[in-house]
């Protein structure tokens, strides 16, 4: 860590080992100064793949790579354990909480803030409680632990009327986290459980995808989000346009039409949302020490360079940064983090501030549906079905961190569409605390 003592080097202080803050650090490799990345969490996690890790095709191993590894060869850079809870710009110090509750304090000259978002309820705190998000590995635990344990409550119950609940899992939210996990939960059931229960026909489970719009991935072109709702159907994911999710309770989720505000109730012990982010609570503290305001969902407004505006050494990237409307994807992420670390260097390098707009190179989207059925669009390319699928694959292993989790999900996905099977499926009730957590 940083102390007073190595001060007179420049210190560079980076909130967040996500894609903005990894990038950024890794950028800053060369500079004749100190890098710190700090994280509430040891390892960088590959968002896009969260919802396989849900539905037990991945490990959260291979989704995620220790920050001290991927950093381990550059030799001004350390990584600290730890949430950044407050900071003082005149002395330039960022205040951090340990895992026990006490406090540090990292010394900066310039600061990346690059840590995210969170999932967002529009007020329904009380959601949360059940219906997980799924921004992060412990989110995408904990619905694993829902998934695979409704199958199993359903498998032990005597009549079909107490079995339907817990074969009902309800989504919320159709863009591409909700359409991917609906799909997968269908595939899950089908696919990878369909012959190993006894009592209960995995296969019956009902998927039910509520999206607000009148298109599910209203991010992707019409067309290709029609044919993403075809390979929804045709999968056998019920969707409903055009509602809004106003309650949520341990056994039943409400949705409202917008149209006539009609209420429709379903029986279910799972529903999972992802509808919605907004800044993780650090970004209020440092927007007020800015004294900025916040944009919308809580990012923080930044200047063509990624600095914020009357804070020259301060930098902000990836979700949290709100610039001409650029989309929360991982690519803006990355370049981003790029970017804010290559106006450090430079100014560090020649002692004079260096400036220059940051132009970020649209490289396309892409969402996974079903096996063999992806979305890609990249300016006028659109691809679907297996040649979507095809493409999707390979960019997501291509990004994936670390040649042993590329090769690992590589040899999981060939597995899985050989066989059927998800490895990935352990739920223990060792602790009974625990065990009672998903339907507490
Ligand atoms: C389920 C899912 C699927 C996605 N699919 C795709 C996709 O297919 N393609 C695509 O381009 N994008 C996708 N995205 C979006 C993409 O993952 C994000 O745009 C990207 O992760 C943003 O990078 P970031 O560095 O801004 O934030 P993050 O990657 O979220 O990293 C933020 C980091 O900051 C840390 N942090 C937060 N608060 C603090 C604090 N107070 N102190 C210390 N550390 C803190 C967090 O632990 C985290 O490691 C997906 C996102 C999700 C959730």
């Amino acid at each position: 860590m940083v102390d007073e003592l190595s001060r007179q080097r420049p210190s560079v202080v980076v909130v967040g080992g996500g894609f903005g803050g990894l990038y950024a650090a890794r950028r800053l490799r060369h500079i004749d100064g100190d890098v710190t990345v700090i994280d509430r969490g040891t390892s960088h996690v590959f968002q896009p793949l969260l919802y396989q890790c849900a539905t037990g095709l991945l490990s959260e191993g291979s989704i995620t790579s220790p920050l001290r590894h991927l950093l381990r060869r550059q030799k001004n850079t350390h990584v600290a354990l730890g949430e950044a809870s407050g900071i003082d710009l005149e002395k330039r110090r960022l205040t951090a909480s340990r895992i026990d509750g006490s406090t540090f304090e990292l010394p900066f000259d310039y600061l990346v803030f690059a840590a995210g978002m969170r999932q967002s309820y529009h007020g329904n705190e009380e959601f949360a409680k059940y219906a997980p998000g799924m921004k992060t590995v412990d989110d995408a635990l904990a619905i694993r632990r829902k998934l695979i344990s409704a199958f199993e409550m359903a498998e032990s119950l005597p009549t079909p009327e107490e079995r339907r609940p817990w074969l009902t899992f309800a989504v919320s939210g159709g863009g591409p986290t909700g359409v991917e996990i609906a799909g997968q939960i269908r595939e899950l059931a089908v696919g990878a459980l369909e012959h190993e229960f006894r009592a209960i026909d995995p296969s019956e489970a009902r998927v039910l995808l509520f999206h607000g719009g009148d298109r599910v991935l209203e991010s992707f072109d019409a067309r290709l989000s029609a044919k993403a709702q075809k390979t929804l159907d045709h999968i056998g994911v019920e969707t409903h346009l055009g509602v809004h999710v106003t309650d949520v309770t341990a056994d039943r989720i409400e949705v409202t039409r917008k149209a006539d505000k009609q209420k429709t109730m379903y029986d279910t012990h799972t529903v999972l949302w992802t509808a919605g982010v907004e800044a993780v609570p650090f970004a209020g503290t440092l927007a007020s020490a800015l004294g900025v305001t916040q944009a919308r969902g809580g990012r923080i407004p930044v200047e063509k360079d990624l600095s914020v505006a009357g804070h020259p050494n301060v930098y902000v990237v990836g979700d949290v940064a709100a610039l001409d409307d650029l989309p929360g994807v991982a690519e803006v992420a990355m370049q981003g983090g790029r970017h804010a670390g290559a106006m450090i260097a430079k100014t560090i390098e020649n002692g004079t501030r260096a400036s220059s707009p940051f132009k970020y190179h649209d490289l396309g989207s892409a969402a996974y549906i079903a096996r063999r059925h992806a979305l890609l669009q990249a300016g006028p390319i659109q691809l679907s079905g297996l040649a979507g699928w095809a493409a999707w694959g390979a960019i997501h292993i291509a990004f994936l961190s670390g040649r042993r989790n590329r090769a690992g999900t590589l040899i999981n996905w060939a597995a899985t569409l050989a066989s059927g099977t998800r490895r990935e499926r352990a739920v223990t009730f060792g602790d009974p605390e625990t065990a009672r957590m998903p339907y507490a």
